[in-house]
């Protein structure tokens, strides 16, 4: 249970322009996004005490299954796959670490022709739905495809292409986010999980490791904890948790030259297989079952991956709002609060920082982000 906590006098009180909680993916990259332009920013993290979803993802930029039936989603993350290739040339000279990033485009199997129907006809409405935005796809057929991706199986039916996608190591992303949060002047404060909190308008306090940190704005992104921390600050980040399964191969020669929806290789030539929905509550446990579906799925896909070796798998959870769609909040009770959740915290991460950030650093969400206010599903529950 919450409660306002006992608040330092002012002058014990350390103070900065903005605090941003959570130090996953979402919160790094804000953190930083505002860090870069001078602020002087706190990022608390409750620190690596479970399997997060930062720590546990697929690593994919990918735009191509999102925002069907919400072209705005599709806006903000094409906006993001778009500003990626900048934002990883710029990690990369801030920190020095190369993220793997490549963005070339990517593909979206199809094992049978009813599914290859189904995609067509979705991507066929998102290009409607994107209206003069556009929106460039192509549709595969078996013969196409098995030209571009050596050792295709003959079951695969075609597949999606669009030019936006792409894939990156999310590890190394999130050490360079981290790291260049640190060289911009940002402040990490791990093992601090926050609890309490005194909010009025402009004037935000929480205590952690034995002081009182004070900001003027707060920004909320501690992914599944968001949900608790919400209210605290009069907003409200429904998130529920939703687990994935990924497993790896053993290292072989660099076969395809672009990603696939749930198949990769890593420049080093590991190939990821992934990965599983699953609405199980809290639970990071593997599932043999799950992990057999995923790997039998991949083996149709290409069957000469039967040959090689699983060497890692783990299970990790999704950052997951009601709808899918990210939710993006201030408060209105007390102004200078955000929120920020996601279930595509990769691909979102140039937004978040290059975007998201200088609109919290100018004081107020640009109109454009107005449909992921989570007042949207007030909406729903009136109607
Ligand atoms: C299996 C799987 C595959 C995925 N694949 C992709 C993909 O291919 N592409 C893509 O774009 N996205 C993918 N994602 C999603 C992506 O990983 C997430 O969107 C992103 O990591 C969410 O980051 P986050 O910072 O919101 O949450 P988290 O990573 O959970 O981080 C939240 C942080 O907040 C801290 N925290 C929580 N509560 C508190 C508190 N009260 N006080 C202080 N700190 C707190 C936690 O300790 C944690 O460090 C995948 C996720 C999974 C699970």
């Amino acid at each position: 249970m919450m409660a306002p906590v006992r608040v330092a006098r002012q002058d014990e009180m350390r103070r900065f322009d903005a605090i941003v909680i959570g130090g996953g993916l979402v919160g790094t990259a804000i953190g930083y996004g505002l860090a870069r332009t001078g602020r002087l920013v706190a990022l608390i993290d409750e620190g690596d005490v479970a399997y997060r979803a930062s720590r546990g993802n697929f690593g994919l930029v990918w735009v191509q299954t999102k925002g069907l039936g919400a072209p705005h989603y599709q806006r903000w993350t094409r906006a993001s796959a778009a500003a990626w290739p900048l934002f990883a040339d710029e990690l990369e000279e801030r920190t020095g670490i190369k993220l793997g990033h490549e963005q070339n485009g990517g593909v979206q199997l199809c094992l049978s022709d009813a599914e290859l129907a189904k995609r067509h006809a979705m991507m066929q409405q998102m290009q409607v739905e994107a209206g003069n935005f556009g929106f460039e796809y192509r549709m595969l057929d078996h013969a196409e495809l098995a030209a571009m991706l050596p050792g295709l199986g003959p079951t695969v039916a075609g597949a999606s292409w669009t030019p936006y996608d792409g894939h990156v190591n999310s590890l190394l992303l999130f050490h360079a986010l981290h790291k260049a949060f640190a060289a911009a002047g940002g402040t990490y404060l791990p093992d601090s999980t926050v609890t309490a909190a005194v909010a009025a308008p402009g004037d935000f306090r929480i205590d952690v490791r034995d002081e009182t940190l004070g900001a003027p704005q707060i920004v909320l992104a501690a992914g599944l904890g968001n949900a608790a921390l919400a209210p605290l600050f009069g907003l409200n980040a429904p998130v529920h948790p939703q687990r994935g399964q990924i497993l790896v191969t053993e290292r072989t020669s660099r076969t395809w030259p672009i990603p696939l929806g749930s198949i990769r290789q890593t420049p080093e030539g590991s190939i990821l297989l992934g990965s599983s929905e699953e609405e199980v509550g809290f639970d990071t446990s593997q599932k043999p079952e799950i992990m057999r579906a995923i790997a039998r799925r991949a083996v149709l896909s290409f069957p000469w991956l039967a040959e090689l070796q699983i060497v890692r798998a783990w299970a990790a959870l999704r950052v997951m709002p009601p709808d899918g769609l990210p939710i993006y909040d201030e408060s209105e009770q007390f102004p200078g609060a955000f929120t920020a959740n996601c279930h595509s915290g990769v691909t979102l991460a140039a937004s978040h920082a290059k975007l998201f950030a200088p609109m919290v650093a100018a004081g107020a969400l640009d109109p454009m982000l107005a449909p992921f206010s989570a007042r949207r599903f007030d909406v729903s529950a009136a109607a």
